[in-house]
């Protein structure tokens, strides 16, 4: 069976992402396989769509009009383990990864356990949490390069830097992920600890698409919204976290437009009181690529 026979129409983006927020996706598909992605890709060229890759939406704000294209869900998700190298799907759960490995006593990965992230999401963004970022520990990256067919490179070839990767440039589908590890019998100890303080100074289990702002310079943005007095500020549906100030929390109602009016908001008040800029680190995803939000 053909693979465009499995897209569907319409698909509220809301049950997607972290935030619940969005409208609809005009097409949407889950994806399963290497192979199948392989066969979208060639799909959406041929037809020429614009598509958009999805992992588990963990740092994606949607569009409230939804996207006009084909959300493609990267669904790969396979681990392969064998002393120490570990091989993965990109539609695996990154945090599952973490705790998996630090549980069988292998280090590198434990801070993974906190980040709600796929594997894919994880290597596009670099992401990271306590000094140790995505690439410190991979090796190797699979992907789908414009043409549809399977490449596989290393870790050397591509760039990463402070949640960012070659990937930001480049229509590339990651759809797995190569890690070393090394054994460490207190890995699961320092896992622990790691969900310990989150849970403590983040809102877990709250809407949220994680830090709104990049941090500057290494230096916690979170404090300095938090010095500027704007913890608990609300607009609509969409609250800068008491907990947090780097987290806005989606209040049951938000729309994405009160989390964006938010964050300009939360930006100005920063540059008028210390001067400093603030970046957007979440992924705002446009109603129509190629167009402003
Ligand atoms: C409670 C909470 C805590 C968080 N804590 C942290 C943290 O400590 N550190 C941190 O760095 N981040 C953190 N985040 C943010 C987020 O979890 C990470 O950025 C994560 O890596 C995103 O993965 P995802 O699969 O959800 O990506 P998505 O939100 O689905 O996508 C993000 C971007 O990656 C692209 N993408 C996703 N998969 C692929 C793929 N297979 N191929 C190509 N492009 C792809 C998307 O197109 C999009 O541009 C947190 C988020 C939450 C909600």
């Amino acid at each position: 069976m053909s693979i465009n026979t499995r897209i569907e129409y319409f698909k509220s983006l809301k049950d997607f992402s972290t935030l619940g927020i969005g409208g609809k996706a005009r097409q949407f598909v889950s994806i399963r396989t290497i192979e199948e992605m392989g066969e979208i890709r060639k799909y959406v060229s041929k037809e020429n769509i614009p598509f958009w890759i999805l992992g588990k939406g963990s740092n994606s704000l949607f569009d409230d009009r939804g996207f006009d294209g084909l959300v493609i869900l990267n669904k790969i998700d396979f681990i392969e383990f064998d002393r120490g190298k570990l091989h993965v799907g990109a539609g695996t759960s990154f945090s599952l990864i973490g705790v998996k490995m630090a549980r069988m006593g292998w280090g590198g990965l434990e801070f993974a356990s906190g980040i709600p992230g796929s594997v894919g999401g994880a290597i596009y963004m670099n992401a990271g949490a306590s000094g140790v970022e995505t690439c410190d520990h991979l090796t190797a990256v699979g992907y789908i390069d414009e043409a549809g067919n399977y490449v596989e490179k290393i870790k050397d070839e591509l760039f990463f830097a402070y949640r960012t990767s070659s990937f930001h440039e480049q229509k590339m589908i990651i759809v797995s992920g190569r890690f070393e590890l090394e054994k460490k019998e207190e890995a699961r100890e320092k896992q622990r600890k790691i969900i310990e303080y989150r849970m403590a100074t983040q809102p877990y289990g709250e809407k949220t698409a994680g830090c709104i702002f990049r941090n500057l310079d290494g230096k916690s943005v979170g404090a300095l919204i938090e010095i500027c007095g704007l913890k608990g500020k609300r607009i609509g549906g969409a609250e800068v976290s008491t907990l947090h100030g780097n987290f806005i929390v989606n209040r049951g109602d938000a729309t994405a437009q009160d989390v964006l009016d938010l964050a300009t908001y939360v930006e100005e008040k920063v540059r008028e009181k210390t001067g400093k800029e603030l970046e957007i680190e979440v992924r705002k995803i446009p109603y129509q690529l190629g167009k402003n939000v």
